[in-house]
């Protein structure tokens, strides 16, 4: 059914784990979560070196909306109270609005028009 979490080896420091889902993928495919410094506010961070503690996560709603449910970002973040991930909320909402969903539209839509086959 559900396989228990693997802790990163040692050295693999490429090596981050959504705090959503759960599941271990390299940085490329993670988002850095990081709070503004002395406020409860989360942002993406998108070049990932913002100083301080960071919550990893994968550019998907869906793992957004499992950390907020389970209250993953304080845990990771190390912070008392509630964390606003409003701003989070936001940039993944431009991402799936562009990025992701034209990845995948484009890879649909990519007719290939056979040419000069009669
Ligand atoms: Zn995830």
């Amino acid at each position: 059914m559900t396989t228990p979490p693997l802790p990163p080896p040692p050295g693999e420091g490429q090596v981050r784990t959504c705090v959503g889902c759960r599941a271990t993928g390299p940085r490329s495919v993670l988002v850095r979560v990081v709070l503004v410094p002395h406020t409860l506010r989360a942002v993406v961070d998108e070049r990932t070196d913002a100083p301080g503690r960071g919550a990893w996560l994968h550019a998907d709603q869906t793992c957004l909306d499992l950390a907020e449910r389970r209250r993953a970002f304080p845990r990771a973040l190390r912070c008392a109270g509630p964390v606003d991930t409003a701003a989070v909320t936001e940039w993944f909402s431009t991402m799936t609005g562009s990025d992701l969903t034209r990845h995948t539209s484009s890879t649909k839509k990519a007719g290939w028009k056979p040419m000069g086959t009669r």
